[in-house]
Parts: structure tokens; C-alpha cells; sequence
């Protein structure tokens, strides 16, 4: 079964990382948010891109939920001595990533040709694409201020109450990314902010027509487990913008995009007649064992309602 994964940072690569320890890697793309990309001291950073890297290729720093393990910050603390801006924390490790990434970009090489150089390196084997090559820079937008979306989650640590998340108009998808859907069996939404991983995706033009269309099954796994974002400000984004902050208010969010959906065993009972199928499972991925079991009850479900 030919797999796309729909991912942001932290949520998206976990899931990520359990389907592609089970599956075929030929049979397995994720599709990256580059929403929250920026330019920082010269460099383009690809927060979601790198975190899902690095999962995948078992370096991820477990403590921080972000970046390379057994990091070291001389660099950035060096930056800060120079009177440079810290507020966004680079590891020494990680700027390699940046560097090389930059130079490539600069060079005229795509964002897609540069990750697969970078997976390549870090030897991933399934297919990484970010969602676009074009720049989709997602900004929020807290009352009368609009804020570049790394200036509100990080530097402002997504404390200004969110009016509206703006997205960029005329973002297209690349050959590969409407290739993958053209040729996918399945396509699961993973445990993501819907507001700026997942919806920053689907404004990709013409990736929710493509998942409209095309007759694979559609699975999203709620990021809202017993009332609360697991990390990260989902919860109280979805109170700012006038939703519950439950499980059941993000299958309604994504409506008729899904055509099944995952929730978490802390809020059972919760999705009771929705106008999907749904599962309730024990969602929370701490360990790889955990990632591995929740990926592979996730394509059972898949299989079932395949089969229907
Ligand atoms: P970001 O771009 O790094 O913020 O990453 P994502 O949007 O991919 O992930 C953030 C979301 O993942 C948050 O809403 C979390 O609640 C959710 N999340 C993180 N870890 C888990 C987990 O183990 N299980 C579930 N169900 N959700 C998770």
C-alpha cells in the first residue's frame, strides 16, 4: 500500500517515523509544512523539514522535542556574545544542516532536490518531500498585529492570542508531491497543529482538490489528547479561534477532508457518532515502540476500512 504522510514538526515526525519503521520505504512519502520556514543570520531554516530529518534518522533530540541529539551551542552563544539575535536557539550540529542546505539553495538547486540530498546523507530511505519549492510563509495574526510565524511561536513563545493564521495565496505543489497523492493508497494526517502544519499544506494549490478527488482513504490522529495539546499551542489556538479545544472538534475541523479518524484513549468516547469512521487508540508516542504500535494499529484501521 503506497503511504503519504501529512506532517509537521514534532507530531508529524513520530507518526512519520513509526509508518516508515513498518513499511516498504519505497511505499512511503511525507509530505513536509514549509510554512514555518525563515531566513535567520543568512541562513534558510526548515524547522518541520529538519525535525521529521532527524527522526527519521534516529538523531532527533528526545529532551528539547526539537533538533539533533547530543547538541552543543558554542556557536549560538558566540552569536549572542557578538550582540547577534539568540532568541532562536541553532546547534552547532544543526547549523550544519543550514549551511549546507543555504549553499545548495543559493547554488539554484530546489528545496526538493536539496532534501533529498540531505535524507540522502543522513541515510533516510523513504521519500521526504517538502510541499512546495516556493517560499509559503504562514504569519499570525494577533488583533491589529502580524506576526512572521517564527517571531510568534518562538521569540513571542506563542503568547499573543491568535486572531486569524494568514496563509500565502498562489503556493504550488511540486511534480512529486502531486505524484505521490496521484498514487496513493492511503493518506494519513498525522498528529499535527491543523492550524499551521496541516492546514499551510492543504493551501497548497492543488493538493485539497487532489485529496478531494482521488479515491484513496483520507486518516487524520488528533494532536488533542484528554483536552490538550501534547506539546505546543494547539489547544489554545483552537479557544482563540471559537473551537473546543477536544479531539471531536478537530474531526469536525477537518470535515469532509477525512474519512476516518484517530483519537485518543483518554477522551473515549468522545467521537461517538461523527460522519466518519473512527478508532480510538492509545496515541501518546514517547518511545519507538510506542511510535512503531500506534503507526502499525493506524494501518489496520486503514486495512479495514480499506476492505469495506
Ligand atoms: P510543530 O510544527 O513542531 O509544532 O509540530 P507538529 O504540528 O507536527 O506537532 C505539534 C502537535 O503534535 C501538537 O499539537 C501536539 O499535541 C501533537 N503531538 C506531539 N506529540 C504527540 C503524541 O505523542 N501523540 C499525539 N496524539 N499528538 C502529539
Amino acid at each position: 500500500m503506497k503511504v503519504v504522510v501529512l506532517a509537521g514538526g514534532v507530531g508529524g515526525a513520530k507518526l512519520a517515523d513509526g509508518i516508515a519503521r513498518i513499511l516498504p520505504p519505497e511505499d512511503v512519502t511525507i509530505i513536509v509544512n514549509t510554512g514555518d520556514d525563515f531566513e535567520h543570520l543568512g541562513l534558510t531554516i526548515c524547522p518541520d523539514l529538519d525535525t521529521v530529518m532527524y527522526r527519521l534518522a534516529g538523531m532527533a533530540n528526545d529532551e528539547t522535542g526539537w533538533g539533533r541529539a547530543g547538541e552543543s551551542w558554542r556557536t549560538i552563544d558566540a552569536v549572542a556574545a557578538l550582540g547577534g539575535p539568540d532568541w532562536f536557539r541553532l546547534g552547532d550540529l544543526d547549523l550544519a544542516t543550514h549551511l549546507v542546505r543555504t549553499n545548495k539553495l543559493r547554488a539554484g538547486e530546489s528545496l526538493t532536490a536539496v532534501t533529498q540530498h540531505l535524507c540522502q546523507k543522513l541515510g533516510i530511505q523513504v521519500s521526504v518531500l517538502p510541499m512546495s519549492d516556493q517560499p509559503a510563509p504562514t504569519k499570525i495574526q494577533s488583533n491589529d498585529t502580524i506576526h512572521p510565524f517564527q517571531t510568534w511561536f518562538v521569540q513571542e513563545k506563542w503568547q499573543p492570542p491568535v486572531t486569524k493564521v494568514v496563509l500565502p495565496e498562489d503556493v504550488r505543489a511540486t511534480r512529486s508531491v502531486i505524484r505521490a497523492f496521484e498514487t496513493a493508497d492511503l493518506v494519513l494526517i498525522a498528529p499535527s497543529n491543523p492550524f499551521v502544519s496541516i492546514d499551510p499544506i492543504f493551501n497548497v494549490y492543488p493538493i485539497a482538490a487532489l485529496l478531494e478527488d482521488l479515491p484513496q482513504a483520507v486518516i487524520a490522529v488528533s494532536p488533542i489528547v484528554g483536552g490538550q495539546a501534547v506539546k505546543g499551542p494547539a489547544a489554545k489556538m483552537m479557544q482563540e479561534l471559537d473551537l473546543p479545544h477536544t479531539s471531536r472538534a478537530v474531526a469536525e475541523y477537518y470535515g469532509e477532508r477525512i474519512d476516518g479518524f484517530v483519537y485518543d484513549v483518554q477522551d473515549a468516547g468522545s467521537c461517538d457518532n461523527l460522519e466518519v469512521e473512527t478508532r480510538c487508540l492509545d496515541t501518546m508516542m514517547v518511545t519507538e515502540a510506542d511510535r512503531v504500535r500506534l503507526a502499525q494499529e493506524v494501518m489496520q484501521f486503514a486495512e479495514e476500512m480499506l476492505s469495506n
